[in-house]
């Protein structure tokens, strides 16, 4: 999911001395239309630092009137002035946007630090990432566009790329201001409004970001942001009859459940879900590499990643080579504040999701898994902290072979044929992502064709680039987004025919 990590970054601030917009967080309102506004029901929502479990701010606790306030604001822009813009206004105002972020990129990495409890260098790379896929889409703007196709008839047979109309866009917690770009960027440009609604863990950047993007020039009501719960806000966003489309990420049982609420309404859906997945290793594999490799794809974001090779598949013959390395590896994360420049780990995001990564855990070990390292608790700082664990003797059949656990743990399998390796990768219902280790590059295509998985990378961990399509098989989602694929989910397509008779 992440872009590899670089050099420590310019500017640490602490959390006391977060700089955000107008000097103040964006608490306590939503943004409909334009403005600020409260909850039509006034209540508003604790929201914690997970670094350390104290108070971070109060936000306004959206529902349904406020869904329905925001599409009909998104509804309006739709066809007002945003309707009006030209393709390269639309190009000239997205990529203000794209500036406007860069130009205050530490507002939105410390945000995202508070409110996520991520290190602050990868959340300087997050922001930058936020910026750098605004200003790919506001270039592909004038990228796509329709076809003249050679038919039967006589005539001139064209297809238009027209927006599809007011999009949900509904973003999880674990990389809030990469997966609302992810969305906003190719809506946007297409000429499409939105309402985004993000977690309500992590709403911030949400806010921040649209306030960003109206400074730029994008006008009212093409932007509302909407936090509050999903089973209220969100579910109400998925039901409204005025929505076209809804773009989701988040949990694989949430998606299915997008599916069946979307079907009254007809909607447009597409879903980037979760994921289990495989990271082989043959015994050709350049080791050094590998293992770095293999600790940064499931540790990092502490693990709370969908695309994290969170299985690691390695032939018998350095089966024993690979979990001395690793596990030595893993040791040396260094689990703390996330204001921290030295800071490999921050805390997960609840101490529900540290107590399910730890009873999971406590499952594999009682199952026979043998815990070599991590999986305690920190003593003395509070926050949600938890230590990398590595486990081996996993057997395939156990649920922490199986299911997405979405904390810091590495299971650690074993295969003797390369048939046994690409059988085991496939056992799962999951196929978001994967990595294959080899020297043997007519091997690393036989597996790059044989894993069942949206995105593989042969030799490193990169899941995602920003100019190419990324997404799942099976249970990890339908549709793909980034690069100009995700042009097409905001678009509907339109055939005109011109009769030349
Ligand atoms: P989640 O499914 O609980 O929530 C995601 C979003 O959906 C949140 O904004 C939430 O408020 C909203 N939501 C919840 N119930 C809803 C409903 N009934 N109707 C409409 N919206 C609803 O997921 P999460 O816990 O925020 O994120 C973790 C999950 O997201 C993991 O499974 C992870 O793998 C997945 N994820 C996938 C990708 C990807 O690109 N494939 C990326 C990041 C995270």
């Amino acid at each position: 999911m992440k872009p590899p990590r670089r050099a420590p970054k310019p500017e640490v601030t602490s959390p006391e001395n977060i700089r955000v917009t107008n000097g103040k967080l964006p608490e306590e309102s939503l943004w409909i239309d334009g403005n600020d506004l409260p909850a039509a029901s006034g209540k508003t929502r604790e929201l914690l630092n997970p670094a350390t479990a104290k108070t971070l701010s109060r936000v306004a606790e959206g529902g349904a009137e406020d869904v329905d306030r925001a599409v009909k604001a998104a509804k309006k822009a739709l066809d007002g002035p945003w309707s009006r813009f030209s393709s390269r206004e639309r190009a000239r105002v997205l990529f203000k946007f794209a500036g406007l972020i860069r130009e205050r990129i530490t507002e939105l990495s410390d945000m995202e630090t508070t409110n996520t409890g991520k290190p602050v260098r990868d959340s300087y790379d997050e922001a930058e990432a936020v910026a750098n896929t605004i200003e790919y889409y506001a270039g592909a703007v004038s990228r796509h566009y329709g076809e003249t196709i050679p038919v039967g008839k006589n005539g001139v047979n064209m297809t238009l790329r027209e927006p599809v109309g007011v999009c949900g866009l509904i973003v999880p917690w674990n990389y809030p201001a990469v997966i609302a770009s992810w969305k906003l960027g190719p809506a946007l440009a297409c000429g499409n409004t939105v309402v985004l609604k993000p977690s309500e863990l992590t709403p911030l950047s949400a806010l921040w970001l649209a306030r960003m993007a109206g400074e730029a020039g994008v006008p009212e009501g093409v932007i509302n942001v909407v936090t509050g719960a999903g089973e209220t806000a969100g579910a109400a966003l998925v039901e409204h009859p005025d929505v076209a489309k809804i773009s989701f990420t988040g949990s694989t049982e949430i998606g299915q459940s997008i599916i069946r609420a979307s079907a009254a309404t007809l909607k447009r859906v597409s879903l980037e879900l979760g994921g289990k997945s495989p990271n082989i290793v043959f015994d050709d594999a350049d080791m050094p590499r590998c293992i770095e490799g293999s600790v940064a794809s499931v540790f990092s974001n502490t693990g709370q990643d969908c695309c994290a090779r969170s299985r690691a598949i390695v032939h018998e013959r350095v089966y024993d080579e690979f979990l001395e390395k690793v596990v030595k590896r893993t040791q040396k994360y260094v689990v703390g504040d996330p204001y921290n420049a030295d800071t490999d780990l921050g805390p997960m995001i609840t101490s529900g999701q540290r107590q399910r990564t730890l009873d999971y855990i406590r499952a594999g070990q009682r199952e026979g898994a043998k815990l070599l390292c991590g999986g305690s608790v920190p003593d003395g700082i509070r926050g949600f902290y938890v230590t990398p664990a590595v486990l081996s003797q996993v057997d395939p059949g156990m649920p922490i072979a199986r299911e997405e656990i979405f904390g810091p743990v590495l299971c650690v399998l074993s295969f003797k044929t390369e048939e046994e390796a690409v059988q085991l990768a496939n056992a799962t219902e999951y196929g978001l992502s994967g990595s294959i280790w080899t020297r043997d590059s007519a091997r690393a295509l036989r597996m790059a064709r044989a894993v069942r998985s949206g995105n593989l990378s042969v030799n490193c961990a990169s899941s995602v680039h920003l100019e190419a399509p990324f997404g799942g098989y099976k249970k990890s989602g339908v549709g793909r987004e980034l690069g100009m694929k995700a042009m097409d989910l905001y678009t509907e397509v339109k055939n005109v025919f011109i009769s030349a008779d």
